[in-house]
């Protein structure tokens, strides 16, 4: 059995492009769908698959753990960074899609079975409409209250916000009592019985991060995500040592590597590698064995698409410290129409019941993608008020 082609197939869906790889086979209608998604990176993402591909094109796609490898060590320069690492999470998935077809199971019962009976799914506030998750004003803090209801109207116990302001490297007290002020709004909309968790984006330094995480402590968080950057992993665990709220941090970080020095560090109570990313099914599951070692959970980074949606799901039914899986479902309206997908979701708690079709369970729907075609995304730019540059 040979891999006779790679392909990305991009779909622009707003405030992304989604960008599917297919893999391709010498068996007649035997093919593995990945998703390789890294926003305003498109074009070198697709360059970096085509890299790739002059790798795998002619080997056995069921030698997986023998393709990562020269997927990541291959071409002398290692694959951590983040285009390469997203290259090679697309078509490390896709390669599992492909050996879940060919054994005819899920791809959960790949590695040891299903571990629970269903996985919670948490939303974005506004359901991943880019306004309502990114663009809320800062003035409006009911706002808040308002989507968080609505959250919990379509069945979601779980929902994350952005609560935290863009700050400067120091601010005084405003942003830190508008941060207070959405939380509170948010709990006093939904009560304790769910779960509220704030994003920063990292956003903050270290200082602003700790005055934020000490501030929103009463509110008693699910968890509190990248408090500042990764890039300063100390603070990251100095400020988990310092509030009892759970710490979660990981989406930026791709590898083993990268994920021992976070769990050594003890920096987080949630990791959040992202699938797409991370460099795949194959390392998440090297990367869940640490965490596990470490007992910390895991809770996937998901913003992307459905593609990246059925990874997790598959990768949460079999993996013991898997917490919940972040989702969006109001980003284009059109979401539902290029993917079927293989697991059911139950709108009463949003939760989700295994797939029990081979691989990932999906199949994407080439015609609808063809009527998305690449398009910029909306561009990103970030200033403080001095017209000094800002984190997103
Ligand atoms: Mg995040």
């Amino acid at each position: 059995m040979k891999i006779t082609g790679i392909e990305a197939i991009v779909c622009h869906a707003r405030m992304r492009n989604w960008i599917f790889v297919k893999v391709q086979t010498d068996q007649p209608g035997l093919w593995g769908w990945g998703e390789a998604t890294l926003e305003w990176h498109t074009r070198s993402v697709v360059g970096a698959i085509e890299d790739l591909a002059t790798l795998l094109i002619g080997e056995d796609p069921r030698r997986i753990e023998h393709l990562w490898q020269m997927m990541y060590r291959q071409h002398f320069w290692h694959g951590n960074g983040i285009v390469r690492g997203t290259a090679i999470s697309g078509i490390d998935i896709a390669l599992w899609d492909i050996l879940g077809k060919i054994q005819g199971v899920p791809c959960h019962e790949l590695w040891g079975g299903r571990v629970r009976d269903y996985i919670r799914l948490y939303s974005h506030l506004g359901g991943g409409k880019m306004e309502d998750f990114y663009e809320t004003d800062p003035e409006d803090a009911s706002r808040f209250g308002e989507l968080a209801h609505q959250a919990v109207e379509e069945g979601f116990t779980a929902f994350k916000s952005m609560a935290v302001p863009e700050t400067m490297v120091l601010e005084g007290l405003k942003p830190v009592r508008y941060a207070e002020a959405c939380v509170r709004s948010m709990r006093e909309a939904v009560g304790d019985d769910i779960d509220i968790m704030v994003d920063c984006h990292a956003r903050p330094s270290p200082r602003m991060g700790m005055l934020f995480a000490k501030a929103l402590e009463p509110y008693n968080l699910y968890f509190f995500e990248e408090p500042c950057w990764p890039e300063t992993m100390d603070d990251i665990a100095a400020i988990q040592q310092a509030v009892k709220t759970p710490i979660a941090s990981g989406e930026r970080l791709t590898g083993i590597h990268a994920f021992r020095d976070m769990l050594e560090k003890r920096a987080v109570s949630v990791i959040q590698p992202d699938i797409t990313h991370c460099g795949g099914l194959s390392e998440v599951r090297k990367i869940a064995a640490l965490a596990e070692a470490y007992r910390v959970a895991i809770a996937p980074h998901n913003p992307q698409g459905p593609v990246s949606t059925a990874a997790s799901i598959e990768f949460g039914f079999s993996s013991s410290s898997y917490l919940i899986c972040e989702s969006v479902h109001q980003d284009v309206p059109w979401r539902d129409e290029v993917v079927r997908e293989g697991f059911t979701v139950e709108k009463e708690g949003r939760i989700v019941r295994p797939n029990q079709k081979p691989g990932l369970g999906i199949e994407i729907d080439e015609a609808v993608v063809k009527k998305h075609p690449f398009e910029q995304e909306v561009l990103q730019r970030s200033f403080y008020p001095d017209g000094s540059v800002g984190d997103w």
